[in-house]
């Protein structure tokens, strides 16, 4: 099957449309030193049986983030079909550029696919695949979910996440989804990082749209996996589409977080080697030192101080010792009250 709309230069070798679970592969055409005629091949997974509502899973959109694409792998190969209603779209490596080379962005191009969105036709493999998901994908889904976790750079607490969205009914359904899922925070974050955010593209399309951070690739084990498979579990259970028993991942109800203000996310104010002072769930108040930079070039000197402007408590705080100027610390939430 050749698609050619939306002039996307990408094509699919399965019909989303025919029931069953069909394996397949976004096809991106390239050109490169070991082939003249090559295609980069993106697998893609279909799995529909009837009518019902549709969902479209994203892994690997960072491609050193392996927890959803394993977890995405796995239920591609493991679902029970005849529990399903309506459908499920998969792609577990969205960056499979990336996911292959262990990093968070694309060594074709350079390019971070969760900038990307909603990408064109003409732009570099990252922008293509981009605009194919965005124009062929997205639109066919009720529920979108894009599972990151902090890759190289960062530690998380295990959350689903989502933005703080003016139109309160969206909002509502997809708090209700963030709290169905299970993961013990529910995060509502603010972009600090610049925009093309898949999840932004499909919250403006008004899907109930969610992203996950549910660990790193040093918490990466066991754990982190079984909260990923279950957090996907219950939200297909929640949107109607699996005919299971939702699965109940702690006694605590989920925790809304908050860390929308700017100032909750921490920026080194200089380059060197970070020695954190906080852990993952630690409580703070504005002005408390929570890490020091050493500067390997100048031992003698003071290490610098690295404080927070906000209370609230450590959601994130970064994993590699090395850090640079104007690279995230540590990310500040607050409990939202409801
Ligand atoms: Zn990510």
């Amino acid at each position: 099957m050749n698609d050619t709309s939306n002039n996307s230069p990408l094509t699919i070798d399965i019909d989303l449309d025919a029931d069953g679970i069909h394996f397949g592969n976004l096809k991106v055409p390239q050109s490169t030193n070991s082939a003249g005629w090559a295609q980069y091949y993106i697998p893609i997974v279909v799995i529909k049986n009837g009518n019902g509502p549709t969902a479209f899973l994203s892994g690997g959109n960072h491609g050193d983030e392996y927890e959803g694409q394993v977890a995405l792998m796995n239920l591609a190969r493991s679902i029970d079909i005849e529990n399903v209603r309506g459908r499920i779209i998969l792609i577990p490596m969205l960056n499979k550029p990336a996911a292959i080379a262990g990093t968070r962005l694309s060594p074709i191009d350079g390019k971070n696919m969760n900038r990307a969105f909603p990408g064109s036709a003409d732009d570099d493999i990252t922008g293509q695949i981009a605009h194919y998901v965005a124009h062929n994908i997205i639109p066919l889904a009720d529920l979108v979910v894009d599972i990151h976790s902090g890759g190289s750079s960062m530690h998380f607490l295990p959350s689903v996440n989502m933005h703080e969205l003016a139109d309160k009914e969206q909002m509502r359904s997809m708090l209700e989804a963030g709290q169905a899922a299970g993961a013990p925070y529910v995060f509502l974050y603010a972009d600090v990082a610049g925009s093309g955010l898949l999840p932004s593209y499909a919250e403006g399309l008004g899907k109930i749209t969610l992203g996950t951070e549910m660990g790193s690739k040093s918490q990466f084990g066991k754990e982190t996996l079984a909260t990923t498979r279950d957090c996907i579990h219950n939200l297909l259970v929640w949107v109607g589409i699996l005919d299971e028993p939702s699965i109940t991942l702690s006694n605590e109800p989920p925790v809304v977080v908050k860390g929308t203000d700017t100032r909750d996310y921490v920026m080194a104010p200089c380059s060197g080697i970070l020695e954190p002072f906080v852990e993952l769930g630690d409580t703070v108040t504005a002005g408390e030192v929570i890490a020091q930079i050493h500067n390997p070039e100048d031992i003698s000197a003071a290490a610098t101080e690295v404080r927070v402007e906000t209370d609230g408590m450590i959601m994130c705080r970064r994993s590699n010792p090395l850090t640079s100027q104007g690279e995230v610390v540590v990310t500040l939430v607050r409990e939202v009250q409801e």
